[in-house]
């Protein structure tokens, strides 16, 4: 259809069919004030504010809701428009409490600015007050009815974009209000505590109870970060005042949570203002910490390794980084282990994705996430298995919620009822544990049926007889005496899936062994690679992590035989590299991982460990043996901000500064580096861990020459081929997502266009392997497909000192 030619306020515009008159003007860059409108929803006209006059017709119009016609002449502030808008105030105010004075809201009502730009200042209507609610019973917000103006944007956002429900309109007439069903407690109903319903809330209904008193919005600095908590990455911004966070909003324009937030990134920040937070360096003196310089703290530290490693030799020494720390901090941190000689650096969090990382590297040949999380909203078809990703990734789950909205067919695998299951088109409750023989069970019917992507196939892919002789056996009838579905069941998932011309698989990095492990995620990618379904935009397979920074720890080379960006250090032109780079000699020993090094019944050879940021004694596995294996080294140094388990065994201790205090880069499961400014001064004695490394390294007399984190960021990007074209500078703008190999360089959307990191994708013949339901592990797969992240251990550390442990209906806090 041909574009639409129009008027308005005399300013000609041509838009396409389709268009609202609101929309038209907004392109215009005429503000038409309005509450009930947002992008996101389905425009109802219900507020009345956005009336305009529109020549020839006989009213006014609601012009969210009006579309564009040829010739149409439009007048948004004329005599009649404001007249009825004035009206609307008028009506508006007659039930709403004028205590503008006191109001949180002040500077940022949408009622108090258009009162002010209409001149309404009291209203013409004198009749009966509402006395409606206050609940004030919850930890995070309170809801004053008496200001809600029911425009209702609240209610959609939680019903279509969270997918909660917990509110809706209640009562009628006079009296109608927003709330919980049988106007319960909020705390009683479905709310997940998003925020979203404040964010969007246009007056002071919805006020948090952090920012009470606290400051007005012009007396506040607005800082942005990013979320310290999931893989996610979502954008906020810190609101700042006397040097004290005082609210969180989310970012509107960022392209990873568009505006939306989950209860971690809205109300978790608090943390960083607990009284437990460690202050002073410690060194532990008969058993007992004692407050030192940071002076006398590194001395001992550089003593203690030092003579570790005369005595037993430099691997003696292990370090592990940190998935909660910036890149730069963890660039500093493998690179400071490896110039003292040893290899034995890694992450114990990451072990928990361990599984996830071998399935998608033997497949596809790099780790990281195929495509992106805005491009989940887009595709045609979305299978969810082994998790759930309300709870443990709630942005992803808005997107595919987003996705079903918009047509995609959803199929939700997963043992117990989630909410996904609502807006689902194929909900499967698959026996715990079977996932992967359902994964097989769709192959075999995508096969039996031709809904392969044969082209895709013969050219992209290798291995695939020996896997279609192995799904050849998961017929759906085999597969559901396995799973408890029927085969009809599992025939119209695959067909959803194989049918759509784009479809993507999301499910949890921290999948584990009862779920089938490697095998389960390279069942995954054998689905995918048969479909086509990889190297395409909103396509793929979604295994986010569980802490903020796993994927940039990772791909900082905090992994005892990578360096940055899994360059190998068998490959001595790696090791040359940075051996030059450097000024040290890269040893060519193999390193330790985590899990190698505390297994148990094994002698390691560890003496001395220092450990930033993470607290493995807590962290699954066998707690009571790993604290032993700490009991019993010769030397421990932890460098963290609060006084973990793992801390409290430390002969050293030193504080560190959290997300909020410092400088730095984050990458997000969607290898979106991001970053994070400054906000706040950090308390005591504590520096960022990247000052504190420099420090440390001239101790130990190195000679390093860093400023701050930009010029570290500008030498891990120059020896690192898929951050070479970022920089602080680019950054400042926006993140950009890796591969970005050159200063003009876009960033990389999605994976694998042309090839994958390993030439050609591999199908592998993985089995379902009964067993492994039997052996749990310790990381219950119900936490991953039902309930929260297994992976959290890091996030739990913070969020006990935060106002998120209030939140009683999630097991991801
Ligand atoms: Fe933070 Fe993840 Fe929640 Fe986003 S989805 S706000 S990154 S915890």
């Amino acid at each position: 259809m041909s574009a639409i030619n129009l008027t308005i306020d005399g300013r000609e515009i041509e838009v396409a069919p389709g268009t609202t008159i609101l929309q038209a003007a907004r392109q215009l860059g005429i503000d038409i004030p309005t509450f009930c409108y947002d992008p996101e929803l389905a425009p109802n006209g219900a507020c009345r504010i956005c009336v305009v006059e529109v020549e020839k017709a006989r009213a006014l119009v609601a012009s969210c809701v009006a579309p564009v016609g040829p010739g149409m002449v439009v007048h948004t502030e004329s005599d009649r428009v404001v007249s009825a808008r004035k009206s609307v105030l008028s009506l508006l105010l007659a039930n709403h409490p004028l205590d503008c004075i006191t109001c949180e809201k002040t500077g940022e009502c949408k009622l108090q600015d258009y009162c002010y730009r209409y001149d309404v200042a009291s209203s013409e209507y004198v009749g009966a007050i509402k006395d409606l609610s206050y609940d004030d019973t919850n930890a995070f917000f309170v809801r004053d009815m008496n200001k809600c103006i029911l425009c209702g944007i609240c209610v959609g956002k939680c019903q279509d974009v969270v997918g909660a429900g917990a509110i809706d309109f209640v009562k009628r007439g006079f009296v109608t209000n927003v709330g919980p069903g049988f106007e319960d407690p909020i705390e009683d109903s479905s709310c997940v505590f998003c925020g979203m319903c404040i964010d969007n809330c246009p007056v002071g209904a919805l006020i948090p109870k952090y920012v009470t008193g606290k400051g007005r919005p012009w007396q506040t600095e607005s800082v942005p970060a990013v979320c310290p908590y999931c893989s996610l990455g979502c954008n906020i911004n810190l609101h700042i005042k006397d040097n004290e966070v005082i609210g969180v909003s989310p970012v509107e324009e960022s392209p990873v949570n568009r505006g939306h937030l989950c209860v971690q990134g809205k109300f978790g920040w608090d943390f960083v203002h607990s009284g437990d937070r460690i202050t002073a360096p410690l060194v532990k003196s008969d058993g007992v910490f004692v407050e030192v310089s940071w002076e006398e703290a590194l001395d001992y530290i550089v003593d203690s390794i030092k003579d570790v490693q005369s005595r037993f030799g430099p691997d003696a020494l292990m370090g592990l980084g940190s998935p909660k720390a910036s890149n730069e901090d963890n660039y500093l941190f493998q690179k400071l282990i490896r110039s003292l000689g040893t290899n034995n650096v890694d992450s114990y969090t990451c072990h928990c994705h361990a599984s996830s990382v071998d399935g998608m590297v033997e497949a596809f040949g790099n780790a990281a996430a195929t495509n992106s999380i805005a491009e989940v909203a887009e595709t045609g078809a979305v299978l969810v298995i082994g998790a759930n990703p309300e709870e443990s990734h709630p942005i992803l789950d808005y997107r595919v919620r987003e996705a079903a909205q918009k047509g995609a067919e959803l199929v939700v695998a997963v043992p117990d009822m989630v909410k996904l299951v609502d807006v689902s088109d194929h909900y499967l409750p698959l026996k715990q544990g079977t996932e992967l023989a359902l994964v097989n069970g769709l192959a075999n019917v995508i096969i039996a049926e031709d809904l392969l992507d044969k082209a895709f196939v013969e050219k992209r892919t290798e291995g695939f007889d020996q896997f279609k002789k192995t799904v050849d056996k998961y017929t759906p009838e085999h597969v559901a005496e396995i799973t408890g579905l029927t085969a009809e069941e599992i025939r119209a998932a695959a067909r959803a899936y194989a049918s759509a011309e784009k479809a993507a698989i999301v499910s949890d990095a921290a999948v584990n062994k009862q779920t089938g492990g490697a095998d389960f995620v390279k069942a995954l990618a054998n689905l995918a690679l048969l479909t086509g379904n990889v190297g395409r935009e909103s396509t793929g397979v979604y295994l986010p992590y569980g802490e903020n920074n796993l994927q940039g720890s990772a791909d900082m080379g905090v992994h005892p035989n990578n360096v940055t960006c899994y360059q190998h250090l068998k490959d001595e032109k790696v090791r040359e590299k940075f051996s030059r780079a450097w000024g040290v000699r890269i040893s060519e020993n193999y390193g330790l991982s985590a899990a190698e090094a505390f297994e148990a019944g094994k002698n390691s050879g560890i003496k001395a460990m220092y450990i930033m940021g993470e607290n493995p004694v807590a962290c699954g596995g066998d707690k009571a043996q790993i604290a032993d294996y700490m009991k019993n080294l010769d030397f421990l140094v932890v460098q963290d901000i609060f006084m973990t388990e793992t801390a409290s065994l430390a002969d050293v201790v030193l504080p560190a500064a959290a997300f909020a205090e410092k400088l730095g880069t984050y990458t997000n499961s969607e290898r979106r580096v991001q970053l994070n400014q400054p906000a706040l001064e950090p308390p005591g004695e504590v520096f960022p861990d990247w000052a504190v490394l420099v420090e440390l390294a001239e101790w130990f007399g190195f000679e390093w020459d860093f400023a701050g984190p930009e010029e570290v960021f500008a030498e891990l990007a120059s020896l690192t081929p898929d951050y070479a074209g970022i920089s602080y500078q680019r950054l400042s703008e926006g993140g950009l997502q890796w591969p970005c190999p050159a200063d003009d360089h876009p960033g990389t959307k999605f994976l694998y266009q042309d090839s994958f990191s390993r030439g050609l994708g591999l199908f592998s013949a993985v089995e379902y392997d009964p067993e492994a339901e039997a052996e749990s592990d310790g990381h219950s797969a119900a936490c991953c497909t039902s309930g929260g992240h297994s992976c959290r251990c890091l996030s739990e550390t913070i969020t006990r000192r935060s106002v998120i442990s209030a939140f009683k209906n999630s097991c991801c806090v």
